[in-house]
């Protein structure tokens, strides 16, 4: 009994994950790009104009201001379109990023280090590397910042200019108090979906994947804790090895499918007949495991023989006419066990006393 049967080869397993991780990692890649183009379409968009008000007042010709439209409302759009067709949009994003510190650098250079839009284009360069890629990517972003701006000074010989405008005040100001707000609601929204997800590993981590009852590392968990508790307090508890009789030939005769079939329904039948407080654990195969708090042996037994009476009047509609029963052992908790695996020691003997004695009863520990 209580055999590790693997199921699925393991290679088969192996090439599953590695196709299920390959497609998360793009998956997250295209959330990154997406979060990145919603900010550099409001960003961009908005340090349009405080761009273009000091262009206005340097008179600069008619390229700069065509470089000026793309960067601001066309640029954000094509990014986006070159990381989602990317195989790896992460990179591709990370790429993006980079061409935006190349071309803040041409920004700074060319109204000659103005000091209110060149705040701010620090500022929404340094915020968007430091969130896509820590201490490292805005240390890489501020020095192609000031790699780009200083070849545009030199290259464009633009004349440097401190004290800002009125108007280059107004139109930079919005930048400066709306961007960490939209950059902090973004990183919240990331807080929330993490949150979440962590939720789901965790639920995931514990169950089973075909009957969503616990898994046995987590049954066995449980168990552990039942252990202590009884041994502290000394109150009642019973555990049950289920074991489905003749499993292999229902696999043999109607196929693997009915044979899932027939786990999930035995999982069902014991959800309805035993209580909610009762831990239901799958052991991997055909076999389950109960844990029943504050429960001598006799209720135990009582709610056993339900479930073999259901079974006796259930049909599977891949198997008609087939019929399904289970051996159960059981044990309840003594001060004779040293350690919780001496428990299931216990129920697994009486299981095997219960196919012994013909299959389809419940047995229970000596
Ligand atoms: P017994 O009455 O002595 O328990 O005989 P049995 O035929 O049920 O023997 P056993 O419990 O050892 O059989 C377990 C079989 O269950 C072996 C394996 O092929 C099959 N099996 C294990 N996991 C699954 C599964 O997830 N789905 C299906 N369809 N079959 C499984
Ligand atoms: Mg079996």
């Amino acid at each position: 009994m209580m055999n590790d049967d693997i199921y699925y080869k393991e290679s088969i397993q192996e090439e599953w994950h590695q196709d299920l991780s390959q497609d998360d990692s793009h998956r997250s890649g295209i959330r990154f790009a997406r979060r990145v183009r919603l900010a550099r379409i409001v960003g961009l968009g908005a340090m349009f104009f405080p761009v273009a008000g000091v262009l206005v007042t340097q008179f600069h010709p008619g390229g700069w201001w065509l470089l000026l439209v793309g960067w601001a409302f066309v640029w954000p759009h094509l990014a986006w379109q070159l990381s989602c067709r990317s195989p790896e949009p992460h990179s591709s994003e990370i790429f993006n990023l980079k061409i935006d510190a190349i071309i803040a650098g041409v920004w700074i250079g060319l109204i000659g280090v103005n000091a209110l839009p060149t705040a701010a284009l620090i500022m929404m360069i340094g915020m968007n590397m430091m969130g896509s890629g820590g201490l490292r990517l805005f240390i890489i972003g501020l020095l192609i910042v000031l790699l780009s701006s200083l070849v545009t000074l030199q290259l464009t010989g633009s004349v440097m200019t401190f004290s800002p405008e009125p108007l280059e005040w107004w139109l930079t100001l919005p930048v400066l108090v709306l961007y960490p707000m939209l950059f902090a609601w973004l990183s919240h929204q990331t807080a929330i979906r993490l949150a979440e997800h962590k939720r789901r590993l965790e639920l995931m981590s514990t169950r089973d994947g075909m009957t969503g009852v616990f898994n046995r590392r987590h049954w066995e968990t449980l168990l552990r804790n039942e252990y202590e508790k009884c041994r502290r307090s000394h109150q009642q508890a019973t555990i049950l090895l289920i074991d489905i009789d003749h499993f292999k030939s229902i696999n043999d005769t109607w196929g693997h499918d009915v044979g899932d079939e027939a786990i999930v329904a035995i999982t069902r039948q014991l959800q309805m007949t035993l209580r909610s407080c009762d831990f239901i654990g799958r052991f991997g195969g055909d076999e389950f495991a109960v844990i029943m708090s504050g429960t001598p042996a006799e209720s135990a037994i009582a709610a056993m023989s339900r479930v073999h009476e259901r079974l006796k009047k259930m049909s599977l509609p891949g198997a008609p006419g087939g019929q399904l029963r289970i051996s159960v052992g059981v044990a309840p908790w003594g001060t004779q066990f040293g350690h919780y695996r001496e428990w299931l020691k216990a129920a697994d003997m009486a299981l095997y006393k219960a196919k012994n004695a013909g299959r389809g009863r419940t047995e229970v520990a000596a």
